[in-house]
């Protein structure tokens, strides 16, 4: 795998202040694929100034000439798809097709509505006797993690140019050749030096340097609900902007009109993709108690279909992590249906899709966020009780109801703590706002709300 050995800054591949490295791991075979550079504090303080010097001149472009430039990223993305795909299935080990398909398919669809509404964008408005400018924040750092290695990047990034930001990236430590590679497409793309930068490095010495730097006015950050407390701690001690995209134990609520083979079917399949590392996984399967059994062996066969068209978790760690859920479910007396905690090969780091039956809403499995391919059925005895239950997690990020007709699920969908539910199999749509309620995060990604984020308002009287 290619792999740069310095730093994009203003512009230019420069070599580390230090000489630490990253070891880039295959999680299919355990191989070292790849090193990459391990920033510290220096490295992310000369990229801080290289996107503080770019500020001006690119906060002062035409919009439609910050179009041009999100539209030819969005093009060298096109151009490099194989590559983009084949990147990210060595470093997260996600199935070839799945990486074409999402990994590389999903940022292509993001960059090109970015590109959009940056020309389309009111930029400027009267109201009364004032005009309004929605204005650059100033120079933001992103800090991504592993799991939607580029649609991760591009969320942050391309509405961030799009408003006329600069931005210093540090990507996830286990994913760094999908961030070299969005570097140069932006490169490729003709955005000016010092408006796109990028540090890798690992989270509690470059991360953390980004977060605390004075010269950045807006942190953006997606990841762990953990590191997302104490980033949201620094930036408000420092009054600068943030915005946390957390995790999830999202709801997928079947009503009893609704096409039961077809909710749980949709439903495992949301959880197995990507192995189950998706932060709006719908993670907890609510079922009526009298078609539970119905959907307990739905399930268990969707599950044993999946099988082996599963990729691995990301790392040693998560891997330990995620069997380690497993089996505190099966000691608090869930019923494991398919699947199990042992590794299903002998090589790389593969959990078995799995499901469990009994679920009581206050176990372990059911309020805590699993990442991994474990699906939890929890049966309820009407709406009400549905509700409470799906509502009585800490996270708020995603859902879904399922019902015979649109009207009732979404008068169910009404009543959910949560940023984002899909209505009987609903698509997705680059243009929906994406984010949490309660401790799923603070903030909206994707669409116009996306934009707003990295815009602070000016208002002028006449
Ligand atoms: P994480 O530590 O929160 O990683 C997210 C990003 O934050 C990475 O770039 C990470 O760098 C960086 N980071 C870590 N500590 C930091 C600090 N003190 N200051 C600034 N940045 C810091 O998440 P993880 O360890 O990869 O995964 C752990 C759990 O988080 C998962 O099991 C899952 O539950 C959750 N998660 C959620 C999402 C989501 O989309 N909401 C995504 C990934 C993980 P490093 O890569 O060097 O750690
Ligand atoms: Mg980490």
């Amino acid at each position: 795998m290619k792999a740069h050995d310095g730093m994009y800054i203003d512009g230019a591949w420069r070599p580390a202040a230090g000489r630490d490295t990253i070891a880039v791991v295959n999680p299919a075979d355990e191989q070292v694929i790849a090193e990459v550079p391990a920033g510290g504090a220096e490295d992310v303080d000369a990229a801080v100034r290289a996107a503080r010097a770019a500020l001006p001149a690119w906060a002062a472009t035409a919009p439609a000439e910050r179009a041009a430039r999100i539209a030819a990223l969005r093009d060298v993305l096109v151009a490099r798809k194989d590559e983009i795909a084949e990147t990210v299935t060595a470093e997260l080990g996600a199935p070839l097709p799945f990486s074409q398909a999402v990994h590389a398919g999903v940022p292509i669809l993001v960059a090109g509505s970015y590109a959009g509404l940056a020309a389309s964008y009111a930029f400027e408005e009267k109201v009364g006797n004032s005009t309004v400018y929605a204005e650059p924040v100033g120079v933001v750092g992103a800090i991504t993690p592993w799991n939607y290695p580029l649609h991760q990047i591009v969320a942050k990034v391309a509405p961030a140019l799009a408003a006329g930001c600069t931005i210093v990236l540090k990507p996830a430590e286990d994913t760094p050749l999908t961030a070299q590679l969005f570097a140069e497409a932006v490169h490729e793309a003709g955005v000016p030096a010092g408006v796109f930068n990028l540090v890798t490095g690992l989270g509690p010495v470059a991360g953390q340097a980004l977060a605390e730097h004075e010269g950045v006015d807006l942190v953006s950050f997606t990841g762990s609900t953990a590191v997302g407390r104490k980033i949201g701690a620094t930036a408000g001690a420092a009054v600068k902007r943030v915005a946390l995209e957390l995790g999830g134990k999202s709801a997928n609520v079947i009503l009893p009109s609704a096409d039961l083979a077809k909710a749980v079917g949709v439903g495992v399949a949301n959880v197995m993709g990507n192995s189950g590392q998706t932060c709006s996984a719908w993670t907890r399967m609510l079922v009526h108690t009298s078609q539970y059994d119905e959907a307990v062996a739905l399930a268990a066969e969707a599950a044993a279909k999946y099988g082996d068209r599963i990729g691995p978790l990301v790392n040693a760690k998560q891997h330990a992590r995620v069997r380690g859920y497993i089996e505190r479910g099966v000691a608090e007396g869930a019923r494991l249906v398919a699947g199990g905690p042992e590794a299903p090969r002998e090589q790389g780091y593969f959990v078995s899709p799995t499901v469990f039956a009994d679920v009581t809403p206050e176990m372990t499995v059911a309020q805590e966020e699993i990442f991994g391919p474990v699906v939890s059925l929890i049966r309820y005895e009407d709406e009400d009780d549905a509700l409470r239950i799906a509502n009585g997690t800490v996270y708020g990020l995603a859902g879904a109801v399922w019902a015979g007709d649109e009207a009732e699920a979404v008068a169910f969908a009404r009543r959910m703590d949560t940023g984002q539910v899909d209505i009987n199999g609903g698509r997705f749509n680059p243009l929906a706002p994406f984010g949490g309620y309660k401790q799923s995060g603070v903030g909206r990604e994707l669409g116009s709300h996306g934009l707003a984020e990295y815009l602070q308002t000016k208002s002028l009287q006449f």
